[in-house]
């Protein structure tokens, strides 16, 4: 019988997933950095060129907004593997900052990062679904 309720894994793999965070974190910091001089390029030749017709300029104002999305999501990525980051430094790591329960050890490898239990990430998704889908 096992009811105790840990909130810490095992140092083995606290140190292999905070490897892989910093991993992560690192990557993710190199994409920003690429996608934020590749934005700045873009900028620098939509300015330049005077003569730009108005689909040029709407696919211009496209191509930024997509790379504005993707630059946001990365930097949401960025902050989550921050936050995974200090919780194991204060030792809070593993359990869901919704519930409190532990999150599976399982769930935790493929995704570091995650900061909720399945059933709470679940339930997560379906509201941003209904959100998104309501806002069309
Ligand atoms: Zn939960």
């Amino acid at each position: 019988m096992n009811t105790m309720k840990l909130c810490c894994l095992n140092q083995s793999h606290l140190k292999n997933l905070k490897h892989e965070l910093q991993v992560l974190h690192e990557q993710l910091l190199a994409d920003l950095q690429a996608e934020q001089s590749d934005q700045k390029e873009e900028l620098r030749l939509v300015s330049c060129t005077e003569v730009l017709d108005r689909s040029e300029a709407a696919a211009a104002t496209d191509l930024n907004l997509t790379r504005l999305s993707h630059i946001k999501q990365l930097e949401e990525e960025i902050l989550e593997c921050r936050n995974a980051l200090q919780r194991i430094e204060c030792g809070r790591y593993g359990c869901c900052e919704n519930c409190g329960e532990v999150i599976e050890l399982n769930r935790l490898m493929a995704n570091p990062a995650a900061v909720l239990c399945v059933g709470c990430q679940s339930r997560d998704e379906l509201h941003r679904t209904r959100d998104s889908a309501s806002s069309f």
